[in-house]
């Protein structure tokens, strides 16, 4: 479906590390196979594979760690993503990632981020818009310089935040220092907090006191919810905290669901990271279209492109083919996505004008 790559999208669940080219991890690989440190063979098998439960997710992202964490990968896999981002003609795009230490190579959660902003620096094939203007309005001229159907001549441009992740296996120290970290690092892009990691380890109570703190800061929320069944009444804890959106929401209970809806916290929806993950046996038991129907916010999402071999326009093609919708009501679906970004108003005045100046095309 071509105009699922021509029409402008948003992404708003992207994780750094689990977007990574395959053919990078390959090469990292492969370089750290001749140095002896892993073995080759064994990680190619494992970062080829196709179809793969929770459980093994959870240790290949333990092995892409290994692979990505020094500061020049970290800044070169920022922006091979973001490139890849904007190849597709995502406009405006919210990349998470988890800021790590590694003593051994000096690498504090600081030196991370900014490995990070170096890699959103460094691009040149596209205009990237990361520094809040703090002025309200974009330049008006964003418009055309975004518009998917540009005749070539224009640049594309790609508006990115941050959000930092809190991973589960975190203490509250570590989780209120990402916060703080956050809050140091507003003037470079970063919006909010993602709460990640594997679901099923670590406490909803561990995590609160920074979330609670991010919340009173200002930073907005978004927290992996629902994504296993239900542990320790979590799920109805994380709706009544009120974060500003959640991820996934596919393990919900009745009572949880009236919850969600009634809230109208806007669900980050990953259709094929839920199916490769087993969430759901087929697209057909997904909860994408309970939502969609009841006109509950929503938006459609990737999670992991590299880890699940997808794109975001795979994903609208995937929904409109499984839920039987056409082009306009794709182009709406993501055009309503504006109102739930992280970015000030002024981005959310911009990316109306790019999707109003290609209505005309999808509608
Ligand atoms: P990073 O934060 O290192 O840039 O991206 C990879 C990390 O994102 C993983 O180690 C994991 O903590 C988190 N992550 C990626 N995909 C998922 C997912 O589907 N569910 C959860 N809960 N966490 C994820």
């Amino acid at each position: 479906l071509d105009w699922c790559l021509i029409q402008p999208k948003i992404e708003l669940h992207a994780h750094l590390n689990g977007s990574v080219r395959d053919s990078t991890l390959l090469e990292l690989a492969r370089v750290l196979g001749e140095k002896g440190v892993i073995d080759f063979t064994a990680v190619e098998s494992v970062i080829s594979k196709d179809d793969r439960s929770l459980v093994e997710c959870f240790r290949l992202f333990d092995l892409i760690h290994v692979l990505t964490t020094d500061h020049a990968t970290v800044t070169r896999i920022t922006k091979e993503v973001i490139e890849d981002f904007a190849s597709e003609n995502i406009v405006y795009v919210e990349l998470r990632t988890t800021p790590k230490k590694n003593a051994v190579i000096g690498m504090t959660k600081r030196s991370y981020m900014e490995a990070v902003i170096s890699g959103l620096k460094s691009i040149d094939s596209v205009d990237v818009d990361f520094i809040p203007s703090g002025k309200g309005r974009q330049n008006s001229s964003t418009a055309l310089a975004c518009d998917g159907m540009s005749n070539g001549t224009v640049r594309k441009k790609i508006y990115v935040r941050l959000l930092l992740s809190i991973d589960r296996r975190e203490t509250t120290a570590a989780a209120m220092e990402t916060v703080q970290l956050a809050l140091e690092m507003r003037d470079l892009g970063v919006v909010g907090i993602d709460l990640s990691g594997n679901p099923v380890i670590g406490e909803w109570a561990t995590f609160l006191p920074a979330l609670k703190f991010a919340k009173e800061q200002g930073l907005a929320i978004t927290l992996h919810c629902g994504e296993v069944p239900d542990r320790k009444e979590e799920i109805s804890a994380m709706l009544d905290f009120l974060p500003q959106r959640i991820g996934h929401a596919c393990f919900i209970k009745d009572e949880e669901r009236i919850k969600l809806k009634s809230s109208k916290i806007p669900v980050e929806i990953c259709l094929t990271s839920n199916i490769r993950t087993e969430r759901f046996p087929s697209l057909e038991y997904h909860h994408f279209i309970d939502l969609y129907k009841s006109k509950h916010p929503m938006v459609l999402c990737t999670d992991d492109t590299g880890v699940f071999s997808t794109t975001l326009s795979r994903e609208y093609s995937l929904a409109a083919s499984a839920f039987g919708l056409g082009r306009k009501e794709m182009f709406e679906l993501t055009r309503s996505a504006i109102e739930f970004v992280f970015a000030d108003d002024g981005v959310k005045i911009s990316l109306r004008e790019i999707f109003d100046a290609t209505t005309k095309n999808f509608m």
